[in-house]
């Protein structure tokens, strides 16, 4: 009865604050800005968000479509995303990625200028989590700068998770929500107010639930993608694959020079 008592009270008294979730579209990293006040932490989705791939092999898209061939020969989802994830291991190593918006790291960098916490928060699974801060570094960031913790730690699930270099690498197999929650637990801080950014609605859905700890949120869904170019064609991806372990040839290497190809 006092739990119930002082819950109805917790509410009352959230309720009263305003503590509210809303999630708003966007195609614009700009429009985030003004939802961004001093108390605010920012997460950043990494994959289709902050950054695709430079090309089709090891671009998001390959994999989802890696996953997908083998869905569709009747393997679960689980099953799928473990027979995929050696080649994604792989392909992350050489990757190469840019950002959907230019105007996307400048926008982070300022913040952090402006001491704002920013840290990643991605369907990575730790296995990556070395390619992953070599890829964010090639983008000239850094989210350790303002990170809310600069430790290392895995938060205990199910299937492995790691928080390092101020990236939260969640799996695949873990929902965001899930392991976000323990992470604030461990680090022991409640910001007051949370901007969530990924290109997948559900992900910022799920963190709609962030209020009942008295923490405002708003979740960005992030649709530059949507209106990019696509540079995952399955057929390319396949011929890049042909070639990622194999050394060129003389003739190949001086005929690309000869054009002027890397
Ligand atoms: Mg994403």
């Amino acid at each position: 009865m006092f739990m119930q008592t002082t819950f109805s009270i917790a509410f009352f008294f959230l309720a009263s604050l305003g503590i509210e979730a809303k999630i708003i579209e966007t195609r614009h990293i700009e429009d985030v800005i003004p939802l961004i006040d001093n108390e605010t932490w920012l997460l950043v989705d990494l994959d289709n968000c902050m950054f695709e791939g430079a090309q089709a092999l090891g671009h998001a898209n390959w994999f989802y479509d890696e996953l997908q061939k083998r869905t569709q020969k009747g393997m679960n989802r689980e099953e799928a995303i473990a027979d995929a994830y050696p080649g994604w291991i792989k392909t992350q190593k050489v990757c190469k990625v840019k950002p959907l918006e230019n105007s996307f790291v400048p926008t982070l960098l300022m913040q952090q200028n402006q001491g704002i916490t920013i840290m990643g928060l991605t369907h990575r699974q730790p296995s990556v989590a070395n390619s992953t801060v070599h890829q964010v570094g090639s983008l000239g960031f850094n989210f350790l700068t303002t990170a809310p913790s600069k430790e290392s730690f895995v938060v205990p699930a199910k299937t492995p998770t790691l928080y390092f270099q101020g990236i939260l690498f969640v799996g695949d197999y873990n929902k965001k929500i899930d392991i976000f929650e323990p992470f604030l637990s461990i680090i022991k801080m409640t910001p007051r107010k949370i901007v969530f950014i990924d290109d997948k609605r559900k992900n910022v859905e799920e963190l709609e639930s962030l209020t009942k700890y008295g923490i405002e949120y708003i979740g960005v869904h992030y649709t530059a993608i949507e209106h990019a170019k696509p540079v995952y064609v399955r057929e390319v991806a396949e011929f890049q694959s042909k070639y990622l372990d194999q050394i060129m040839s003389n003739e190949a290497a001086i005929l690309l020079m000869e054009n002027g190809l890397e």
